[in-house]
């Protein structure tokens, strides 16, 4: 027997009890009655109330006989009326009850709808999205295969919004969904996951070109422009797409790398960006490492290493440059590239500058104090450099630590100059004037004038690294190496040669008139043990020979 028939005996039954007890209170009240009437009528009829009147007056009464059936007539209807009753209440309540269950399980689908589709759209949420991209990742490692999510974000939304207003926002969102749900395939889920954001997580995904082929049918969409309240739309997009597994084994690295393609497809201009690794340099994980880095600095977790600069012409080293690394806590050995630009941007860079310089001035400080008069090189980044504080900074330091100035070198960029070229000049003529000398690093890459860089109060030039690497096997780079080095010699500039892995190009460096090499071939950047031992062991050598 089901529960529902269950529970209508269950109710049948406690109504019937409780219309019977009432029953049995009527005929109780019923056979009261005929005692009283019959006492009654045999005091009245009889005389006096006796055994003998009563039985007479029972047997001769007609009326006493009527109220006589009187408990029998309760008795049975009321047990008829209960069970009817009992039957009709417990009907009616279980229609309602029916009608109740029904109402619920419909209110709890639509809830359930709601909190996972767009109301708009009727697409599938966020919400479900990463339910559904949960699944297919266990369904992906069941079966080796490949998904990909691709994030997409109508850029002029909110201009188109604002404008139209929210009705014809919601109706342009309407038509996107409907025209990307054409080019999605069965297999895979369209979510609408923000006020201008879809997603599209793609199953059963063969190969690579699988997912260009549909991010390609994608952007085709928004080709032909859309049509909202007679006006004619025309809607940019941006898609960044991840790949499960090779960019993330579980749904939040995907949906956060996917979201950095889209941010990266932004800052580009492109319309449709596929995560790689060196965007993570830019990621919240990057930010939080530069809320440690203020305390990377306080406990002196930075370290610095030295590359010597080895003079072409003696063939001694005569000066090192100073290259800071990050020995974090939990992430190890970072270099500079992954912490000194996000440094910059975040204003880091200004705390992070004043430890190098004091660190590398101590510790050049104590090279001189042993008898090894080397100079140092330190890198100073554009924001660094166009402070006007840093000029007195290290001239306080130079004095601090008692070195001569023409032994520090500051390294800076071309970018340094095109941002703010008379205030970069004002530093550098103090600098300069001091006897700082000055070094532009990464010559090449940048676009300094050469009338300007003539006015420049600078004493060397360091050829790029990415010039001097190929210029064996790219002739166009030998070009650029050689004019470098005859343009520093003709405006009489120290020129350094950066980058030298090989004999054979510091020979065609040296060849070409080049002053001073640096790079892998002489030695990598050592920490300061590394490097004395090495100082030493030349010097035993030059004392051998
Ligand atoms: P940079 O100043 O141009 O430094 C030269 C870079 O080239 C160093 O990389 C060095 O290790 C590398 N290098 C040296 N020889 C060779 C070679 O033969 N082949 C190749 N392929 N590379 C070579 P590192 O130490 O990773 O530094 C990268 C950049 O980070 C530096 O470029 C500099 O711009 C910046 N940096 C380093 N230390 C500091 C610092 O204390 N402050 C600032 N603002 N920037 C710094
Ligand atoms: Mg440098
Ligand atoms: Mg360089």
């Amino acid at each position: 027997m089901d529960r529902l028939g269950q529970t209508f005996k269950n109710n049948v039954r406690l109504m019937k009890s409780r219309v019977t007890k009432y029953a049995v209170i009527g005929v109780v009240i019923a056979f009261a009655a005929i005692i009283l009437a019959t006492i009654l009528s045999s005091y009245f009829q009889y005389g006096a109330v006796t055994l003998e009147n009563i039985a007479r007056a029972q047997k001769e009464n007609v009326t006493l006989w009527v109220l006589d059936a009187m408990p029998f007539i309760f008795a049975f209807w009321g047990q008829y009326s209960s069970s009817i009753m009992a039957y009709e209440a417990s009907s009616l309540v279980l229609d309602q009850t029916a009608e109740l269950r029904d109402m619920t399980v419909a209110l709890e689908y639509k809830a359930a709808h709601e909190a996972t589709h767009d109301a708009v759209t009727d697409l599938p949420n966020r919400v479900l999205l990463i339910d559904r991209t949960e699944q297919a990742i266990h369904a992906a490692l069941r079966q080796k295969s490949v998904l990909g999510l691709c994030i997409l974000n109508i850029e002029n939304f909110k201009e188109v919004h604002d404008t139209l207003g929210h009705y014809s926002g919601d109706r342009l969102i309407k038509q996107v969904a409907t025209r990307l749900q054409g080019v999605v395939r069965k297999s895979d889920t369209l979510a609408r996951i923000g006020t201008d954001e879809f997603a599209i997580l793609l199953q059963e995904v063969a190969n690579l070109q699988n997912i260009t082929g549909i991010i390609d049918k994608t952007k085709n969409v928004f080709n032909e422009p859309f049509s909202v309240e007679g006006l004619v739309l025309d809607i940019r997009t941006r898609i960044g797409i991840s790949i499960f597994p090779e960019h993330g084994k579980d749904v939040d690295t995907i949906f956060q790398r996917a979201n950095l393609a889209l941010l990266a497809a932004k800052q580009a201009g492109k319309q449709s960006v596929i995560y790689s690794p060196n965007l993570d340099k830019n990621s919240p994980h990057r930010l939080t490492l530069m809320g440690e880095l203020r305390q990377g600095i306080e406990n002196n977790e930075l370290v610095l290493h030295y590359q010597p600069k080895v003079d072409l012409h003696t063939r001694k080293i005569t000066g090192v440059e100073a290259l800071v690394r990050w020995n974090h806590p939990e992430h190890g050995f970072m270099p500079p590239d992954e912490f000194i630009p996000m440094a910059e941007r975040t204003g880091m860079i200004k705390p992070l500058s004043e430890w190098v310089l004091n660190h590398a001035l101590h510790q050049c400080e104590q090279w001189h104090r042993s008898g090894h008069k080397f100079s140092i090189a330190v890198n100073i980044s554009p924001t660094t450099f166009l402070d006007t504080e840093l000029p007195d900074l290290i001239i306080g330091m130079l004095s601090r630590y008692d070195l001569p100035s023409d032994h520090l070198t500051i390294e800076i960029t071309e970018g340094s100059m095109i941002k703010d070229p008379d205030l970069a000049m004002e530093i550098l003529t103090r600098l300069a004037d001091q006897g700082i000398r000055i070094s532009i690093d990464d010559f090449g890459t940048g676009y300094s004038s050469l009338a300007y860089l003539k006015k420049l109060p600078v004493s060397e030039i360091k050829i790029d690294k990415s010039f001097v690497t190929e210029m064996l096997q790219n002739e166009n780079d030998a070009v650029i190496v050689k004019s470098i080095i005859d343009l520093g010699h003709n405006l009489s500039l120290n020129v350094v040669a950066e980058g030298v892995e090989d004999q054979k190009t510091a020979s065609r460096l040296k060849k070409l008139g080049c002053d001073v090499l640096q790079g892998f071939h002489f030695s990598r950047p050592m920490n300061n043990d590394e490097f004395l031992k090495r100082i030493l062991n030349q010097k035993r050598l030059q004392a051998a020979n």
